[in-house]
């Protein structure tokens, strides 16, 4: 058998006993994060209790569908582990990088730009070992050494789960706010309410929760079909007291959309689907006016 590659570990360096210089760096760091998120309206963690309930995709649709508002949309994909939201946005190759250092966010269009993981490793299925200091150092070059620019939104994609990635967000963007995504299946719920609890010790407010994979029509006879149930999502809002933004209908073309390469929103997704994603955009946009 041959032996596989090594993983890559990324270490984060030494976890304290910073010298003067790292402490200058990061100070200078700091300076740059506090620029950048200046010039940056509205801060979004997209987050969720357990995997595979469509967190990412929502991220995509939500940022596509803010950027056809006209709106200067950042997506920030902070799932290091798996980032996927580069392949999901069809955005190839490695991230420029200016004379000064600094990285360029991919754009998608006039006014989404897409910076992840995926877009700086030149070989993108090599496994890499994160530790938390890592993540944590990672985040903040995303913000300090990226030109993000004039925004009105960052949406930040976050793995699933309350782990360093969410905590480090909450961290280095004070004012970040929590768009929660869950489908209705029990399992999924009482998974969602760990991250809700997070938010809450973290302090950090929420805009809401979103339910995904919700029922949707059968295309052959119309019948409403419930792959994960129905109604879970807005019951655990409504007991955890948190806004309930609304119910994204489960829809097999947005599993193809995400494989080509290109966000269902507007583009090849039923119109139920785009009609639930607008009217999660309007609670969003009322929830933080
Ligand atoms: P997560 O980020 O929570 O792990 P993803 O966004 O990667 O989840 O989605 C997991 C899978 O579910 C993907 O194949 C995606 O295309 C699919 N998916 C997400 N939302 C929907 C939906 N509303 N209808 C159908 N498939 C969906």
């Amino acid at each position: 058998m041959t032996p596989s590659k090594p993983p890559k570990v990324e270490t984060g360096g030494k976890a304290c006993g910073a010298t003067g210089a790292s402490r200058m760096t990061s100070k200078l760091q700091d300076t740059l994060i506090e620029n950048s998120l200046g010039k940056i309206r509205h801060k979004l963690i997209i987050m969720s209790g357990k995997g595979g309930v469509g967190k990412s995709s929502i991220s995509a649709n939500i940022a596509v569908a803010l950027a056809q508002r006209h709106l200067r949309v950042g997506l920030m994909d902070v799932d290091l582990h798996g980032p996927s939201l580069a392949r999901m946005m069809g955005l190839e190759g490695l991230l420029e990088i200016t004379n000064d250092r600094f990285a360029i966010p991919m754009p998608y269009n006039e006014n989404l730009g897409v910076v992840s993981m995926q877009s700086l490793m030149s070989e993108p299925d090599q496994a890499v070992i994160w530790r938390g200091p890592a993540k944590t150092g990672v985040i903040r070059q995303f913000i300090a050494d990226v030109r993000w620019g004039e925004l009105d939104f960052l949406i930040i994609d976050a793995p699933p789960g309350t782990g360093d990635e969410p905590l480090s967000v909450a961290q280095t963007v004070p004012d970040a706010k929590a768009l929660i995504v869950t489908t209705p299946q029990d399992v999924a719920l009482s998974d969602v309410r760990k991250s809700i609890g997070f938010c809450r010790i973290v302090h950090m407010d929420m805009i809401g929760l979103i339910e995904n994979m919700g029922p949707f029509d059968c295309p052959c006879c119309g019948k409403s079909i419930e792959i994960f149930k129905q109604g879970g999502g807005e019951k655990t809002a409504r007991q955890m007291g948190i806004p309930f933004l609304g119910t994204i209908p489960f829809d097999p073309r947005v599993v193809n959309a995400s494989d080509s390469g290109s966000p269902a929103f507007g583009e090849s997704a039923s119109a139920s689907f785009t009609e639930a994603i607008t009217r999660c955009v309007d609670g969003i946009m009322d929830q933080l006016s």
